[in-house]
């Protein structure tokens, strides 16, 4: 006969987690007895998110109880990745975090008073507790945005153009701003996979994904929407406005020269805007700049039409 088994329901809510000390803590700054007791509550609450900005602002936060500070800056390059808490401060102590080989990203204390031997020694011991929330925040924002993002060209893929797309709309009606989409494809693509090859043919996308970033703000918004097609989002951007990136766009694109196998290649793109109307879905809004796109490619390409 089987042992009886139970399963025993348990929500870990808000009101339960504080009284486990995983919580967030009160916004009044007591000052803890000891150094190894804010540490110990330190490694419980930071691991309680996968956010670098949540995780460093509990730190920020929760280390001056013991060592006042002005400001936090943390950096890691090869995530892309800068927070800044509080104000400028005159003094700075900087410590690179890294763990096996694996480097965690820099931080920069600053505040405006000397920091003393016995501070400094505090700090280092606290952002022991720091190490493994930031690398498991890192792991995580790593595996999150590769999911997001087309490998060859860098671009955000059709997932991440969704969630992006759907999140603007609802911004710009929010904030009554006007929002335009550029839909861009280049010109006799198919040529150049049959004159040089497809390898040829991908490095060339990812100069072309290239070009249109560097000519961009926010490189967040270039999606590939199809093979060699990508969609440009341009918050707060109006009607006129849009299509003087789109031109931008197509001039960059068109002054550069392709390098592929020792052959130089010209491209031109063509392109299709839209604004945003009141209460229109993204999918009319994708519509339009596609229809805009096709009138472009119709009247002989290397161009930019705006949809009606
Ligand atoms: P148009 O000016 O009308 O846009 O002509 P086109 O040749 O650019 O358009 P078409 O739709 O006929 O062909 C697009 C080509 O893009 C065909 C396809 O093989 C190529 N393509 C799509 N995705 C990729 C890719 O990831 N790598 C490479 N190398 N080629 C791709
Ligand atoms: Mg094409
Ligand atoms: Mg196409």
């Amino acid at each position: 006969m089987k042992p009886p088994s139970q399963t025993n329901a348990i929500d870990f809510d808000s009101a339960k987690l504080q009284r486990l000390g995983f919580g967030q803590q009160p916004p009044l700054l007591e000052r803890p007895v000891s150094l190894a007791q804010l540490r110990q509550q330190l490694s419980l609450q930071l691991q309680t998110s996968l956010e670098p900005q949540r995780i460093l602002g509990t730190f920020y936060r929760e280390i001056q109880r013991m060592v006042p500070l002005d400001a936090l800056c943390y950096l890691h390059k090869s995530s892309d990745l800068r927070l800044e808490f509080g104000q400028r401060g005159h003094h700075s102590i900087s410590y690179s975090l890294s763990h096996e080989g694996e480097h965690l990203g820099e931080l920069i204390f600053r505040r405006n008073q000397r920091f003393s031997e016995q501070e400094q020694g505090n700090l280092e011991s606290l952002l022991a507790a720091l190490l493994f929330p930031m690398r498991n925040a890192l792991l995580y924002r790593t595996a999150t945005q590769s999911a997001l993002r087309d490998p060859l060209t860098g671009t955000g893929n059709r997932i991440a153009m969704d969630q992006t797309l759907q999140r603007e709309i609802e911004l710009s009606r929010r904030h009554l701003q006007p929002l335009s989409v550029l839909m861009l494809d280049i010109d006799h693509f198919k040529q150049v996979n049959d004159t040089h090859g497809h390898s040829t043919g991908d490095d060339v996308l990812q100069a072309v994904a290239a070009s249109i970033k560097n000519q961009l703000r926010n490189v967040d918004m270039v999606f590939r929407y199809g093979g060699e097609e990508f969609l440009i989002l341009l918050s707060n951007t109006c009607r006129e406005a849009a299509a003087m990136v789109g031109e931008r766009l197509r001039f960059a694109v068109q002054s550069e020269e392709y390098l592929a196998d020792g052959h130089t290649i010209l491209l031109t793109v063509s392109l299709g805007c839209s604004t945003l109307l009141p209460g229109e879905s993204a999918d009319s809004l994708l519509r339009r700049a596609d229809s805009a796109l096709y009138v472009a490619k119709r009247e002989g390409r290397n161009r930019l039409e705006m949809a009606g």
